[in-house]
């Protein structure tokens, strides 16, 4: 089957069209045809796409919304500039898959979209103001343009973390907020730790339930996830994506008190200081310089900028001190705990540096990383980073969330059991 997996942003919508089936699935022989972007939709649209032997286009259009850019990115597919040979025309397409991000506690699985889906997704939208409508708008959008016919499927970021007890997931709060608002943990980046967890267990060749892990999951967005069993049982992002880890402009976990101090100090509104905690926090906040992590450790490298070294430390600080807590969380009745840290995401699958300084504090859990395997590791490969002896295992492996979308698309049309 030939998918097209989409998404859909506020202002973006990416895509990848990748061709698999219960057969290659199995075998792992999954082909990516085509892959790129659309951003700055809206206005004069910046356009990206890549075929597979990496071979880039970029263009502007005025695109004036999500069908807008669905149009054109399937019209490209389509045509004879992308040079896809299994696809001369929209009928090639055998099924969409949908990244969305918030499936609330109704979406445990992905699922076939029909209206019934669409209005629960729909009713996500208080818990993901900004991103559920941005995925709604995907949907609908590949709605007009393939038909109702042309089975769609949505995969959620919060799904994987539905296994999460109470305990893990409650907070604090009168608990009658829960009943009448729902708020809670949710988590989110579901589909990348489940990915790699996945891979985890085909590199070593074990069940499911075998699967003792913490994923960090280190990019723009930064999240931690403990996985017991094969299960998340505790995830660092919690009912949005801005508690946990310090991330690029996020703030990841602070005291609530602030928000109201920042109020009186400051003037400010809560929208500007829900806004500061998102937009101007994390690795800019601290630096004054820039979300980007590579950038980041450039400057701290060559002009020992100092608040540069200080953002890269707090970023450090914190996965580790999620590592150490969820070790603790893993810990069953005979003394096991997490048999590995596993990195991805663009800062964990690059940068050896960060993996050193997370993994050089963890030394006391029997964490030893081989520096060698570590700095060799290249772009996009996956392997273990340990030394021999380490107790506690640690890898490198890069998420994969589009394969998965795709993969989920085609288990829930062909109604095979989906492997979470
Ligand atoms: P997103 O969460 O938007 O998908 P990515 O997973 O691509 O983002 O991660 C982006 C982050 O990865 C940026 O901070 C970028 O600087 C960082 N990054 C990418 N390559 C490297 C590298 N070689 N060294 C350090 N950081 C890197």
């Amino acid at each position: 089957m030939n998918i097209l997996v989409l998404n859909c942003g506020s202002s973006s919508v990416k895509f990848q069209l990748i061709s698999t089936d219960v057969e290659e699935i199995k075998n792992d022989a999954d082909r990516k045809l085509a892959r790129g972007v659309c951003e700055r939709i809206g206005g004069e649209a910046l356009i990206t796409f890549e075929v597979k032997d990496g071979k880039t286009s970029r263009t502007t259009a005025p695109l004036r919304n999500t069908q807008a850019a669905v149009e054109m990115i399937i019209r490209w597919i389509c045509s004879a500039d992308s040079g896809i040979e299994a696809i001369k025309s929209i009928s090639d397409i055998h099924a969409v898959g949908h990244r969305v991000v918030h499936g609330g506690e109704r979406f445990t699985h992905s699922v076939l979209i029909n209206d019934e889906v669409l209005g629960e997704i729909e009713d996500c939208i208080d818990l993901a103001p900004l991103h559920n409508p941005a995925n709604i708008k995907g949907i609908t959008a590949a709605r007009e343009i393939f038909g109702v016919g042309l089975p769609q499927v949505a995969v959620f970021d919060t799904a994987f973390h539905q296994t999460l007890e109470p305990h893990a997931y409650l907070y604090a709060l009168p608990y009658q907020l829960y009943r009448r608002h729902r708020i809670r943990r949710y988590g989110f980046h579901g589909t990348s730790h489940r990915y790699v967890a996945y891979r985890y267990r085909q590199i070593k060749n074990i069940p499911r339930d075998a699967v003792n892990v913490i994923t960090l999951h280190l990019g723009n967005g930064c999240s931690a996830c403990a996985i017991k069993a094969g299960n998340s049982i505790d995830t660092s992002m919690g009912f949005t994506p801005l508690e946990g880890l310090v991330m690029g402009t996020r703030a990841g976990d602070v005291d609530a008190a602030i928000i109201d101090f920042l109020a009186a100090k400051e003037g400010m509104s809560i929208s500007e200081i829900e806004s500061l905690l998102n937009k101007q926090s994390g690795l800019l906040g601290i630096s004054g310089l820039t979300n980007d992590m590579r950038e980041l450790l450039a400057e701290a490298e060559e002009t020992k900028d100092r608040r540069a070294a200080l953002a890269i430390e707090l970023f450090c600080y914190r996965a580790r001190k999620y590592i150490g807590s969820y070790l603790a969380a893993m810990c069953d009745t005979e003394g096991t705990t997490a048999d590995a840290i596993i990195f991805t995401g663009g800062i964990g699958e690059n940068s050896h540096a960060v993996r050193t300084r997370i993994a050089n504090g963890l030394k006391c859990f029997g964490l030893e990383l081989d520096e060698a395997r570590n700095q060799n590791i290249s772009t996009r490969k996956e392997g273990d980073i340990a030394t021999d002896d380490s107790a506690l295992r640690a890898f490198v492996i890069p998420t994969d969330e589009e394969l998965l979308i795709a993969r989920d698309t085609v288990r829930v049309v062909r109604g095979v059991e989906q492997r979470y």
